[in-house]
């Protein structure tokens, strides 16, 4: 029989709604084998859900979305099976998690100028977590009746080009690469599919990624199969997940993008290759 992994979930450690139990006893219904946490710049859910995991016979894969810059655009670059105790991986997430709480201050000014009378405070009780982002920003828009949905409040002030958009990347791809590499992980380039070009590809490739995230629930199966193609000729792993953020737009994401287990197995090689080798017993 096959087995399948989703190896994109949201958490409420980051913008997911399901706390890591309820997202894994939704993977438990959906019949996944494996899954991975990748909440955006932060790791903390992970205890939690290696633990929901080990009750539910579950296989766990760590991992986060790290956000990075590449040529002016942000892009996502997801680590998997990082060690989540890396004392530079510790630095670098607390100093994303300290942006994403500064970002939040700018994005409410910047609301409050175009007089929707919203505070920092508001929003940062939505988000109850260290990684907080502009989808809580607009939960908390839509809870004080200032837009009737959370693609309104993306559509007037939240996206580009709108009047309440704070960029935030601060890491360029290839130092978001040789983070995920020194904790021991695997960096996969997330949805390539969602950015302007392929353009940002290449330079990623050259700086070490180690695979393209080529089935997502934004790819249509057309773009699914370009990237499958150019993972090929690069020579680079496949991976895939839903992105399921929870209960955000009806019935939740996880396991409507499921790869097979083969993908998870070479994606736990190339972490054990990655990892410091043991040290040889002294023959007598
Ligand atoms: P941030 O990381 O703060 O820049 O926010 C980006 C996140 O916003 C993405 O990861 C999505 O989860 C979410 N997002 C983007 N567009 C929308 C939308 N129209 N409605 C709800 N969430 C969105
Ligand atoms: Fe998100
Ligand atoms: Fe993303
Ligand atoms: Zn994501």
């Amino acid at each position: 029989m096959s087995a399948f992994a989703d190896l994109h979930l949201h958490t409420q450690f980051s913008d997911g709604t399901f706390s890591p139990e309820e997202l894994v006893s939704h993977a438990r219904s959906c019949g996944l084998a494996a899954i991975a946490l990748t909440d955006h710049d932060t790791m903390e859910g992970c205890v939690r859900m290696a633990l929901a995991c080990r009750e539910a016979a579950i296989e766990f894969i760590p991992g986060s979305e790290l956000t990075a810059e590449q040529g002016g655009e942000e892009i996502h670059i997801l680590g998997y099976l990082m060690d989540a105790e890396n004392p530079k991986l510790l630095t670098e997430l607390a100093k994303f998690q300290t942006i994403r709480q500064n970002r939040i201050h700018e994005i409410v000014q910047k609301l409050n100028a175009k007089k929707v009378p919203i505070t920092a405070e508001a929003v940062m009780a939505i988000a109850n977590c260290r990684a907080p982002g502009r989808p809580h920003v607009a939960r908390a828009l839509v809870k004080a009746g200032h837009c009737a949905t959370m693609d309104e409040a993306f559509e007037r002030f939240l996206k580009k080009h709108r009047p309440a958009w704070v960029p935030k990347f601060k890491m360029s791809a290839e130092e978001a690469i040789a983070l995920i590499h020194q904790a021991g992980g695997v960096a996969i380039l997330a949805h390539p599919g969602l950015y302007r070009s392929d353009d940002v590809i290449p330079p990623a490739i050259e700086a070490g990624l180690d695979g393209i995230e080529c089935f997502h629930s934004k790819h249509p199966p057309g773009m699914t199969e370009h990237y499958l193609q150019m993972a090929t000729e690069n020579g680079v792993l496949v991976t895939g997940g839903s992105d399921c953020h929870g209960n955000t737009k009806g019935r939740p994401l996880i396991g409507t993008v499921r790869i097979d287990y083969e993908f998870v197995e070479r994606l736990k090689a190339r972490a054990d290759e990655r990892k410091p080798l043991p040290v040889r017993p002294v023959e007598p």
